[in-house]
């Protein structure tokens, strides 16, 4: 059985190559995080080694070895971890030391199996000398392997690299069908399983990593608090809160993104309360704390909010001055009695 969720048409496509026996030798595999690109390249490996007739048994000896990540001919190229002199961690590219590797071992018979997978995560993120290599390799596949290459943004990679592959977007699921796997396959209680459902935007892999995690919950929620209670607090506390996400920014730039794309929810939220469209806000577990500042700011206000919530993740990304733009956010935060004069 496919474990991908709601990827039917490429799930079918897959299928019906496989079946054929015409697999491409590269398939781009592209979406954002979480969405079920290595769950995809997972199962596309156990359906290439499983001897059962309706492939991927998922119980067999071959597919269960994959899924454990123990299997000699599926082979994972992923980023080392890294840890800087501040302490925190960062993700190295992958190298060409690391794609020789993988060139050896495809020089070589599958070992356990008759067909071999080697899964790129994060192809996007090769140095240019691993890039130039593993084209060579895709100009010149060897025999019974398969190549797939799992990115977010394909215009990083070589146009050379994307020509060689058999392209296929991954999208996100809407809330009902993400909600039904959640209760349906993993046992989720209906009223969790649909915050998870609305919260991941439809990345289903992070509701999943979310359902026994209480710890991403818990941290959301901290974030929450802190925006609800910053709505309410003076021009001081704003700035200083400014400094710390800015210092927090230089250790671990990925966590800032997160607390602003909550912040977004949280701000588009209130837009579908002033509109009575409540039924499709995300933060669903906060609806009375929504209702109750949802009264406090007219549209127009929250409207400027959102627009200055996007600006500052652009500049972000563009290497601004992380405390000036945050600066520049908190002063554009209305205040919840100034707003009901605006
Ligand atoms: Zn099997």
């Amino acid at each position: 059985m496919w474990q991908v969720i709601g990827q039917d048409k490429i799930t079918d496509s897959l299928k019906r190559s496989l079946a054929d026996g015409r697999l491409a030798h590269a398939y781009l595999f592209v979406g954002p995080p979480h969405v079920g690109k290595m769950t995809l390249a997972i199962t596309l490996a156990q359906a290439l080694n499983c001897p059962a007739e309706d492939k991927p048994c998922g119980e067999c000896r071959s597919c269960r070895r994959i899924a454990w990540g123990k299997h000699s001919d599926v082979q994972v190229i992923a980023r080392a971890e890294t840890e800087t002199r501040r302490g925190s961690s960062v993700r190295k590219e992958i190298s060409i030391d690391q794609i020789r590797e993988m060139q050896h071992n495809v020089s070589l018979k599958p070992y356990e199996g008759d067909q071999r997978l080697i899964i790129i995560d994060g192809a996007e993120h090769m140095s240019a000398e691993a890039a130039n290599s593993l084209l060579k390799t895709l100009e010149e596949p060897p025999p019974s392997t398969t190549f797939t290459l799992l990115v977010v943004d394909e215009g990083s990679l070589l146009p050379t690299i994307v020509s060689r592959c058999q392209r296929n977007r991954l999208s996100p699921q809407p809330v009902p069908a993400v909600k039904q796997a959640l209760v349906e396959r993993w046992g989720v209680p209906s009223e969790r399983a649909d915050l998870l459902a609305r919260i991941c935007h439809g990345c289903i892999g992070w509701a999943i990593s979310a359902i026994d995690n209480e710890e991403a919950l818990a941290k959301r929620s901290a974030h929450l608090d802190s925006l609800i209670s910053l709505s309410r607090g003076d021009v001081s506390e704003r700035f200083v809160f400014a400094a710390q996400l800015a210092t927090q920014f230089g250790k671990d730039r990925a966590s800032v993104g997160k607390q602003l794309e909550l912040w977004l929810t949280w701000w588009r939220d209130l837009l579908l309360m002033k509109n009575g469209c409540v039924e499709f806000i995300t933060n669903t577990d906060r609806r009375e704390a929504l209702q109750e500042a949802a009264a406090q700011y007219p549209l127009s206000a929250i409207g400027r909010m959102l627009k200055s919530i996007r600006e500052t993740v652009q500049q972000l990304e563009q290497n601004a001055n992380p405390q000036l733009a945050l600066e520049v956010l908190m002063l554009n935060l209305p205040f919840e009695r100034e707003a009901n004069y605006a």
